[in-house]
């Protein structure tokens, strides 16, 4: 196998990402053929699977060897696992923020991540609408546009703002577990509440030291996956931000939970008020997995 430097990963990473991004543009205003998965509010376009064809295609010419997970081939599989390996691998989600495109709705990002020895190693975050391309490598900083990045070093949550999201999950324990945890930031008077729907761009806002805060998702099934989350917070962390599990242990890559914040002051604070996921009952947790095996998203 040919040796290859991180930058040259990056090059490829980046090439990719604007020739999907090109595709985005060019589609965005123009009406979409829209199809769904897991839930109504989990969708996919043709421009998504275009994306994705254009992305793995380069992937495999560049560097045949690699593995690569993207989402829209993961969906069509019908695989249960990602089996990840210490191979390099590209996750791949090809277009970051489907609900935003078919809405027209500026939010949407290509993103490319790589994992060596199960850890992000590069990472490209690419908003061809509004023009803004986050990039990463390990070790190396964090970048938006070739301007190094640092998260926001505010503490008091009153001055922050928090991104989130409501997710696929329409089955009503979810629901509720997702109302009390924004209800809780709010009673703590956060100044600002975002869902920008994409969990790529939220994790990069977070290192733009634009937002203090990202959390989302509840378990595997129900919450971001491995094609959301590798390049976001490889450019998070790279900026300075904390990325875990929302109880603030060790995040990985397949809970499908994550919290991101700009500090470990402000990770501590939303540790606290994210302590329903924690402290769920045991009958209530039983009824959330009775639901969540019964009904669909
Ligand atoms: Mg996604
Ligand atoms: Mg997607």
């Amino acid at each position: 196998m040919a040796e290859h430097k991180l930058e040259d990963y990056l090059a490829v990473a980046l090439d990719l990402a604007r020739k999907a991004g090109e595709v985005i543009k060019t589609n965005f205003f123009n009406p979409k053929k829209i199809q769904t998965k897991s839930s109504s509010a989990d969708c996919v376009t043709e421009t998504d699977q275009a994306c994705e064809d254009l992305v793995i295609a380069g992937i495999k010419k560049a560097f045949p060897s690699h593995k690569i997970i993207a989402e829209e081939s993961y969906s069509a599989s019908g695989a249960t696992d990602y089996n990840l390996t210490d191979e390099p691998t590209w996750c791949i989600d090809p277009l970051d923020g489907t609900s935003n495109f078919v809405h027209t709705i500026p939010f949407v990002c290509v993103s490319i991540g790589l994992i060596i020895n199960k850890k992000s190693q590069v990472a490209v975050v690419h908003n061809p609408i509004i023009g803004e391309t986050f990039h990463a490598i390990h070790g190396q900083g964090s970048f938006l546009n070739g301007q190094r990045l640092k998260s926001s070093t505010t503490t008091d949550i009153t001055q922050s703002c928090l991104l989130t999201e409501c997710g696929y999950d329409r089955v009503p324990t979810g629901v509720t577990l997702m109302l009390e945890n924004l209800r809780n930031f709010l009673h703590e008077r956060v100044r600002a509440v975002r869902m920008l729907g994409s969990c790529a761009l939220n994790m990069s806002y977070v290192a733009a030291g634009r937002a203090e805060m990202y959390y989302e998702g509840k378990d595997g099934k129900a919450g971001p996956k491995p094609w959301d989350f590798a390049a976001g917070m490889l450019i998070a962390s790279e900026a300075g931000a904390l990325v875990s599990d929302v109880d603030g242990s060790e995040f990985t890559l397949y809970n499908g939970r994550v919290l991101v914040t700009a500090n470990a002051s402000i990770q501590r604070q939303a540790v606290d008020l994210l302590a329903q996921y924690l402290t769920v009952t045991a009958k209530e947790k039983e009824k959330m997995i009775k639901e969540t095996k019964t009904a669909k998203l």
